[in-house]
């Protein structure tokens, strides 16, 4: 049997013929650039997320860059966030002189640690250069935003969520002694999407979104990312090419009516891959580790159709997996490492002197874990193969 990582003709079958459709409208209109299509999507992400705005960019990247823009960050400055999480959250760091101040990840999550978060905080002559607190929600759950904002507030420190990999998900906020589930994005000052093809929300090319409840950041990421024009050919502000075209948009605006559905069906393939491990006597062998959901635990039952967790990626901690890895590949089981290299020890920050640092989280996960096939239409008996595979590797 070939299980792949992840298989878009699968998703694309019963969506073509409309999508089709719909990019022969937008090319016939000849409006290739923002225009209405971004528009409508905008305002349905937004409401999707339960943000005031959406700001459709070219990239997740993009979308961090703008928004890192916006929010005044420059050389000299700090951003803190994680070791572990995909390159474009430090590179649009350091693309605009500024510098990432790491903090370690919590080893359950693999989310920004509060606990170091605050221990960093405490150190003034950090704290007064930190411009933006930038965590990621990893796989697609978020990062304790309720102890992240708290922390950020009482330093005054605005936080830029990267929901690059977590669109919907939802985190448990404590707001007037009541718990209040908010979503991805629309908790910090800003958050930012990716629509890469592989993100639960995928168009078929590069496209991004910021989202914001702040009026004001919104109006000026929508002015950077058109070159900061404002009104046209007069530039207060330097921005960038940022777009969203209308193609991109248009497809997503298709696609965004079954994410739900996709959430519910990944979470299902989740569940099931749980189920089997430990049916297989794996998780007591304590060869593996399945990925928890931690706000679905604290939320208990009643709330078990609540996307606590998208699964962007099902990530499991392994012993051994690098032979694992190879074992699944002769397998024909489609498994990625993400991400072998913390980004302390990316060759490109070494000037920082970084390497002395230790985050010793971050580099046990790079050393430890292993991506299996969670798409949403992978099917139990290929669930069922990749387990046997993997039972049969520690057996
Ligand atoms: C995908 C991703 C990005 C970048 O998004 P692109 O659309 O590929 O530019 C940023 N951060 C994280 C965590 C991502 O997973």
């Amino acid at each position: 049997m070939n299980v792949p990582l992840l298989d878009l003709n699968a998703q694309l079958e019963p969506l073509r013929a409309e999508i089709l459709e719909k990019i022969t409208a937008v090319v016939d209109s000849t409006r290739y650039i923002l225009g209405p299509e971004v528009v409508g999507l905008e305002q349905e992400i937004a409401d999707y997320c339960r943000a005031g705005f959406g700001i459709g960019v070219a990239s997740g990247t993009d979308a961090l860059l703008a928004s890192l823009m916006a929010l005044g960050v420059g050389p000299g400055d700090l951003v803190v966030t994680t070791p572990y999480t995909f390159f474009a959250t430090m590179g649009s760091i350091l693309r605009l002189g500024a510098q990432p101040v790491f903090v370690d990840i919590d080893p359950v999550t693999f989310n920004l640690d509060p606990d170091r978060l605050g221990e960093v905080l405490a150190d003034k002559k950090i704290r007064e250069k930190i411009k933006v607190i930038l965590p990621v929600h990893l796989y697609g759950q978020c990062a304790d935003m309720d102890r992240i904002m708290a922390l950020a507030s009482k330093n005054r420190i605005p936080v830029l969520e990267d929901a690059a990999q977590a669109i919907g998900s939802v985190c448990p906020m404590m707001e007037n002694g009541q718990t209040v589930w908010r979503k991805a994005g629309a908790i910090g000052v800003a958050g930012c999407f990716s629509f890469f093809p592989s993100k639960n929300l995928g168009c078929m090319g590069d496209g991004g979104m910021v989202v914001t409840n702040d009026e004001e950041l919104a109006e000026k990421l929508t002015i950077l990312r058109n070159h900061g024009a404002e009104p046209k050919y007069y530039h207060a502000v330097i921005g960038g090419n940022f777009r969203l075209d209308a193609l991109q948009a248009a497809i997503l605006r298709i696609k965004l009516q079954h994410l739900p559905a996709w959430h519910v069906a990944r979470r299902r393939n989740a569940a099931r891959y749980n189920k089997l491990f430990r049916q297989a006597g794996l998780l007591d062998a304590g060869v593996i580790e399945t990925p928890a959901a931690v706000f679905r635990e604290e939320a208990g039952k009643e709330k078990t159709e609540v996307d606590f967790h998208i699964y962007n990626q099902y990530v499991l901690r392994t012993r051994d997996r690098d032979r694992l890895l190879r074992f699944l590949v002769d397998h024909s089981i489609g498994v990625e490492i993400y991400y072998p290299v913390p980004l302390h020890k990316q060759k490109c920050v070494s000037h920082f002197g970084y390497g002395d640092l230790s985050f010793p989280e971050a580099e046990k996960a790079a050393a430890e874990t292993l991506a299996l096939p969670i798409y949403s239409e992978l099917t139990a008996g290929m669930q069922e193969y990749v387990v046997s595979r993997i039972k049969e590797f520690y057996s």
